[in-house]
C-alpha cells in the first residue's frame, strides 16, 4: 500500500523541481562580512541584511564572549520562569529609549514577535488589514489570529479605505512592513495613519529593515515620517538585521507591553534568548546610534549603484534603501543571472515565488556600510559583462 505521506512529499518535491522553485542551501565558512566564503569559494557578497556591518564588530563580539564567559550560554528558562536576565532587562530599557517609547519587550525572533503580538491583539470578532507584500510572518500572524483577514494591493490606500469602510469588526488592525523586505520601498505611513484614524483602527509597523538604517538617528521609517506612538501604537523591530545580532522586540506603551507579557504565547512559551546575545545587542545598538557614518556610507553606495545601473539601462525597483531589486520576471532568468555572477565571485540572491509574486523573480541586492565604492563598481561591471 502506498504511504500517503511519502507520496505527498515526493509529489511536492517533484513539483518544485519542475517549476524551478527547488531551494538549496550554500554553506558559509568563516566571518560574516561583505567578503564571505561560500561553498569553499571566496566571494563578494550582496546578500546580507547586516546593513550597518555590525555582525562582526570587535566590540560586539567582545560583549558576547565576555558575557558568555561570566554567565554561560543558555538562559535556562522562559522569561516568566527564571530566564529573564538583567541583560534582557537593560536591553529592553535601551531599545525603548532608542525608539522613544515607554516600553519595549524582547522576543526570540521577529517571526515570533509578529505571531505573538497579532494573535494576542485580535480574535474572531476583529479584522486585520495587510499590504499584499507584507513579510510572511505578518501574513501568517494575521491568518492564524482568528480575525477576518483582508489584504490590500501594495500601497493601495484607496482599496484599504474601502475595506475598512465595509468592515463591522470590533477592533481593526492595519499591519504593514515599514520597508518592504523584498522590494526595498517604504510604506506610505502618513497615509496609513490617516486611514487608521479615520476608521478608528490601530496601525502596527514592522520596521525590520528600517531601524538602524533610515532617519538621521537610525530610528527607522517612523523617524523618517516623524510619527508618534499615538499614530503608530505598535512598533516591531528585529535585531538580526541592521543590529547584526539576533532577536526582536515590540515597543509601545506600558499597557500594551504588560498585555503582551500576559497574553503573547510566543513570548510566554519559549526559552529566553541567551543573555550574551542581549549583551552583544546592547553594544551594537550603542554603535548603531553613534556611528552616523555607517548610514551615510550606505546612502552613498546606494546612490552610486543606482546611477551606475541607470547608465547600464537596468530596471531597478524604486527604492532608496539598502534593498535594491533587479526584476527579471522569470525564475529561470533570475537563477541564471545569479549563477553567472557567482561564477565571477559575486554572491547575490535570486528571489523567486512564492517569496515574491509570480513573474516577479528578481535579484535582491543588499548593501552594507562595510562595502567600498570599488565593490559597487565591481558588481556593476560584472552585471554589464554577463547581461
Ligand atoms: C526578517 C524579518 C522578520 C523576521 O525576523 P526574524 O528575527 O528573522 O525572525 C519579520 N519581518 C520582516 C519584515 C523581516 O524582514
Amino acid at each position: 500500500m502506498s504511504d500517503p505521506f511519502f507520496s505527498h512529499i515526493q509529489h511536492a518535491l517533484q513539483q518544485r523541481r519542475l517549476q524551478h522553485l527547488y531551494r538549496t542551501r550554500r554553506i558559509v565558512d568563516g566571518v560574516q562580512s561583505t567578503r564571505i566564503v561560500v561553498d569553499g569559494k571566496p566571494c563578494l557578497s550582496f546578500c546580507s541584511n547586516d546593513y550597518l556591518g555590525l555582525a562582526n564588530h570587535p566590540d560586539v563580539v567582545r560583549a558576547l564572549t565576555d558575557s558568555a564567559a561570566r554567565e554561560g550560554v543558555g538562559s535556562g528558562a522562559a522569561h516568566l520562569i527564571s530566564g529573564h536576565n538583567r541583560a534582557h532587562h537593560e536591553l529592553e530599557l535601551e531599545l525603548a529609549d532608542f525608539v522613544q517609547r515607554p516600553r519595549a519587550l524582547l522576543f526570540s525572533t521577529g517571526y515570533m514577535a509578529n505571531l505573538g503580538t497579532i494573535q494576542a491583539l485580535l480574535d474572531n470578532k476583529d479584522a486585520v488589514f495587510e499590504d499584499r507584500l507584507n513579510h510572511a510572518s505578518l501574513i501568517d500572524a494575521g491568518l492564524s489570529s482568528g480575525a477576518r483577514f483582508r489584504r490590500y494591493p501594495h500601497h493601495d490606500i484607496a482599496n484599504l479605505k474601502k475595506l475598512l469602510l465595509s468592515s463591522n469588526a470590533d477592533k481593526k488592525l492595519i499591519v504593514t512592513d515599514g520597508v518592504f523586505s523584498m522590494d526595498g520601498d517604504i510604506a506610505p505611513l502618513d497615509k496609513l495613519v490617516d486611514a487608521a484614524q479615520a476608521h478608528n483602527a490601530w496601525l502596527m509597523v514592522d520596521d525590520a529593515h528600517g531601524l538602524g538604517v533610515l532617519g538621521e538617528q537610525g530610528r527607522g521609517s517612523l523617524e523618517q515620517y516623524q510619527l508618534t506612538m499615538q499614530q503608530v501604537p505598535v512598533l516591531m523591530g528585529t535585531l538580526g538585521k541592521a543590529f547584526g545580532s539576533f532577536g526582536a522586540f515590540v515597543a509601545g506603551n506600558d499597557d500594551l507591553i504588560e498585555f503582551l507579557i500576559q497574553e503573547a504565547r510566543t513570548y510566554i512559551y519559549t526559552t529566553a534568548l541567551p543573555p550574551a546575545i542581549a549583551e552583544a545587542t546592547r553594544t551594537s545598538l550603542r554603535i548603531a546610534r553613534q556611528d552616523n557614518w555607517r548610514r551615510q556610507q550606505l546612502h552613498n553606495l546606494i546612490q552610486r549603484f543606482r546611477q551606475g545601473a541607470q547608465q547600464l539601462g537596468l530596471s531597478l525597483l524604486d527604492s532608496r534603501t539598502p534593498i535594491q531589486g533587479l526584476v527579471l520576471g522569470d525564475s529561470d532568468a533570475a537563477i541564471n543571472l545569479a549563477n553567472r555572477l557567482f561564477d565571477n565571485d559575486i554572491l547575490v540572491s535570486a528571489i523567486r515565488p512564492p517569496t515574491v509574486p509570480v513573474n516577479s523573480a528578481r535579484l535582491r541586492i543588499t548593501f552594507s556600510a562595510l562595502h567600498q565604492e570599488q565593490d559597487v563598481d565591481q558588481l556593476l561591471s560584472c552585471l554589464e559583462t554577463v547581461l
